[in-house]
């Protein structure tokens, strides 16, 4: 059983699991490219793989994030020659301070610290800050999504001098519609990153 659906071709900048032989991108992609330059994924969002998610974020199993920096490790050695260039930096999604209370921890800062980076890479935890409590994406319609995340995310002042001519890397567990992270990379290349990779551990199959 393929539970990493390791076999799935995907799109290159978001990561969706593709049916066409001679595409790269989706259609969503080709129609609206985001800012993102790249997604790569160790797996789809599914039974059983989503239990060590849930059990992260609302079971508070934080041993599970370490597994989950195993898997997403490997995705990352496993995909740098897809990259012109190993990434700078790499951060995590944050999480709200309200949200960050209320869980105690933020669940992609835990996946992420636990990586060996690659060469050339160091993890900046404190990098993008989220000053909105944004709701869940996948509750909303299209139209709102955009909305929803609008003024949600600030660079760090005291760091962001830091990302001019970089190349970023994102860090999150669970990918579905893409906004918050194109919401951040928007960000990153507007503070001038170069280019924009996200390494997330689970995608949904729809957007
Ligand atoms: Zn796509």
């Amino acid at each position: 059983m393929d539970y990493f659906s390791r076999s799935i071709r995907r799109c290159d900048q978001c990561g969706i699991p593709l049916y066409s032989k001679i595409d790269s991108a989706c259609g969503n992609c080709i129609k609206t490219p985001p800012f993102f330059d790249a997604t790569f994924v160790s797996c789809n969002y599914s039974a059983p793989i989503d239990s060590l998610v849930l059990g992260l974020k609302f079971g508070h199993q934080l041993h599970m994030a370490t597994l989950i920096a195993g898997f997403l490790e490997e995705t990352i050695q496993n995909n740098l020659k897809h990259m012109p260039t190993n990434p700078a930096i790499f951060c995590p999604v944050p999480l709200s301070r309200q949200r960050l209370i209320t869980r105690g921890f933020n669940q992609s800062l835990e996946i992420a610290r636990p990586i060996n980076l690659p060469d050339g890479g160091i993890l900046i935890p404190d990098l993008i800050w989220r000053l909105k409590n944004t709701l869940q994406q996948s509750s909303l319609h299209p139209d709102d999504r955009q909305r929803n995340v609008r003024g949600a995310f600030f660079t760090n002042p005291a760091l962001a001098h830091q990302i001019q001519g970089q190349h970023l890397a994102v860090i999150d567990d669970v990918i579905t519609t893409g906004t918050t992270l194109n919401a951040i990379a928007k960000l990153l290349k507007q503070a001038g990153a170069v280019r924009v990779t996200n390494f997330v551990f689970a995608r949904t199959t729809w957007h």
